[in-house]
């Protein structure tokens, strides 16, 4: 595809996990993508990933908490690949505890990556899409935005996201611009590796004891989460604006 027809894709936090495969498979798709994560260096696996299946794909290092940082992505995106039509929030970092022990730093750090980054991003990204009458917005929410015992920060931040994302849809549809919200499950990734470390078990009794619980009987992947993306990403989403889809094996409101 030529560089003045490929639409281009942004997708933060993309140096592993859930966005480093949304990427790959945005890039599959067609999209030239953006892989933007706090390093440049930590986002160049997941670029010569895409660059090796043939696609197009540029690191960018950034803070999504920190507005000059964005801005100064965005434009670098738009200077080096081309006007980002869709923008994938998937930044995310988890400070657990229980309310009576959790600190104002943990409960300021999460609203920072979670809501102030998907404010900061879509903002910086809205003027393109309207300009071009056409954009994608997806946000990462969870199904921890229904609660979940040590995430009161983490919970409200994404149970915040879900408000954002419809408020979002309202006021960018006219401009062919649709806003979505996915909620995972239990993903594999080190975010949930990280918390299994924590609670003191190995990652593999987490993940089983994880699976028990879950209708479809596993644990999630990346790519399930990647797929669903790539649904909200696409042409034939436009009539879908506004949604939350829980991706967890299962129902979970
Ligand atoms: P992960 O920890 O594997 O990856 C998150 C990425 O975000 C990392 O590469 C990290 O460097 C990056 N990041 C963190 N803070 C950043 C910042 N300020 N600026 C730019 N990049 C930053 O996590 P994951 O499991 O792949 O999760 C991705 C998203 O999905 C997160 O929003 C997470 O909350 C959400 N989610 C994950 C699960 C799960 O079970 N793994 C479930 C529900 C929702």
């Amino acid at each position: 595809m030529s560089q003045t027809t490929q639409k281009v894709a942004i997708v933060t936090g993309a140096a592993r996990g859930i966005g480093g495969a949304t990427a790959l498979r945005l890039a599959q798709d067609g999209y030239a993508v953006a892989a933007l994560d706090l390093r440049e260096a930590s986002c160049v696996d997941t670029v010569a990933t895409i660059t090796e299946v043939g696609g197009r794909a540029l690191a960018v290092g950034a803070d999504v908490s920190d507005a000059e940082q964005v801005q100064t992505a965005v434009e670098r995106v738009a200077t080096e690949l081309g006007a980002p039509s869709v923008l994938v929030n998937n930044a995310g970092i988890t400070r657990d505890n229980l309310l009576f022990k959790m600190s104002e730093q943990d409960w300021d750090a999460v609203m920072g990556v979670h809501l102030r980054g998907a404010f900061l991003m879509s903002k910086a990204c809205q003027s393109h899409m309207t300009a071009a009458g056409w954009g994608r917005i997806v946000n990462l929410s969870s199904t921890a935005a229904l609660g979940n015992r040590g995430q009161v920060n983490y919970s409200a931040a994404k149970a915040g996201l879900q408000g954002f994302t419809k408020t979002l849809a309202i006021e960018l549809g006219k401009f062919g611009v649709t806003a979505n919200a996915i909620a995972p499950g239990f993903i594999a990734t080190e975010m949930t590796a990280k918390t299994a470390e924590r609670l003191g078990m190995s990652f593999d009794d987490f993940k089983a004891s994880a699976a028990a619980k879950i209708p479809v009987a596993r644990v999630g992947a990346p790519d399930d989460i990647a797929n669903a993306v790539s649904f909200f990403a696409s042409e034939a989403a436009g009539f879908v604006s506004g949604q939350v889809l829980y991706v967890a094996g299962g129902p979970r409101t």
